[in-house]
């Protein structure tokens, strides 16, 4: 279906000019240029010039393997930046709103406050997948952003397919699927509806499967007019010259990260069958993720006895639909025998 993007834009995004930095005004990077243009020093380090504000090499590597264009690709100081470039594109603060579905990722509430934007909470349904038809009963010409979190942090389960496509045919506004576990997850990424649907937008990052937490990279895969307007205001050097590098690099590993993610996808299956043993434990969650979601008798006392034994959980207890759950990281196989070993002891304990 064809949806006019356009409108859901804020008017004054659509008319802005956007800072044209010295890198914007000239491009060729490859010639053997006297660079006197951006005040940087002469003074040769690897790190001495700005970095390329569009990331041509990124993208382009980036494009072959998510099979897309360059230009529906933006990428950002981490998932946050680009989640937050889409509240100040598409929410006019104190007037729109956004739609999101807890238990879910904390920060499109915290993005939400910052930007002064009302956000409608519509809970998961006990088994954590979107309510379609009370979505769609609160959206109106107001509601910009519905975040569809699949798989969903804590829960961990993926959103089923046919709620997810009825959400995005019918939702009045844009709806971003946030993929930042896609890999653990037995299915391709929503990025091949993207051709379908002109009101979707995907976001990943390397912060997971990837390995790369520490260089903060995140991508929003989306139509070249949202990817536009998004473009125009993010800052020009967003993404610094060392993250471009080491994104460069891990989007070579590939076989390295797909090994990597069969090792947690095993160790996730025997941790899930050890959890279901022990007594204090009520109940383990499926995930499609690199973690689990896990009733126990007394979440917070739980947390407090792992905590003594060397192990850090999340405890999620005050989530709507998560009382007395801890989130538990899929570890290295070490890691995780540690983990069994704690949990044996803390049985023992009571
Ligand atoms: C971890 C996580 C992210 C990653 O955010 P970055 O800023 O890219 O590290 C995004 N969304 C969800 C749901 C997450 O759990």
């Amino acid at each position: 279906m064809k949806k006019d993007i356009k409108p859901l834009a804020r008017p004054h995004i659509l008319s802005m000019k956007p800072y044209s930095s010295a890198r914007d005004e000239f491009k060729e990077f490859d010639k053997a240029m006297v660079f006197l243009d951006a005040n940087e020093s002469p003074f040769t380090n690897g790190l001495n010039r700005y970095p390329d504000p569009q990331q041509h090499a990124l993208k382009s590597q980036l494009a072959k393997l998510k099979n897309l264009n360059p230009d529906q690709i933006l990428l950002g100081n981490g998932s946050d930046e680009v989640l937050d470039l889409m509240y100040r594109v598409f929410c006019e603060p104190k007037t729109d709103h956004v739609i999101t579905l807890p238990p879910t990722y904390g920060m499109y509430a915290v993005l939400a406050e910052t930007n002064q934007v009302e956000n409608r909470e519509i809970r998961l349904t006990a088994n954590f997948q979107p309510d379609a038809d009370v979505i769609l009963k609160t959206a109106n010409s107001q509601s910009k952003l519905l975040f569809l979190c699949s798989p969903n942090n804590p829960s961990g389960n993926d959103f089923d397919q046919q709620t997810v496509l009825k959400l995005l045919e019918n939702f009045p506004g844009i709806v971003v699927i946030d993929e930042a576990y896609v890999d653990f997850a037995d299915r391709d990424s929503w990025t091949n509806y993207l051709s379908q649907f002109e009101n979707l937008i995907v976001v990943q990052t390397l912060s997971k499967a990837y390995a790369h937490a520490g260089i903060r990279l995140g991508m929003a895969f989306a139509s070249p007019e949202i990817i536009g307007y998004l473009n125009k205001i993010k800052p020009p050097y967003n993404v610094n010259q060392l993250t471009q590098l080491s994104a460069w690099r891990a989007l070579q590993n590939t076989d390295e990260v797909a090994g990597q993610i069969k090792v947690l996808l095993s160790e996730r299956k025997k941790m899930s069958a050890f959890l279901k043993t022990i007594n204090f434990v009520k109940k383990v969650y499926p995930s499609d993720a690199n973690f689990l979601l896990v009733k126990m008798d007394d979440a917070p006392r739980r947390y407090q006895q792992f905590l003594a034994q060397g192990i850090v959980l999340r405890d999620r207890s005050k989530q709507p639909l998560c009382e007395n759950a801890l989130r538990i990281t899929i570890g290295t196989p070490e890691e995780n025998v540690k983990l069994q070993a704690a949990f044996r002891s803390i049985v023992n304990e009571g």
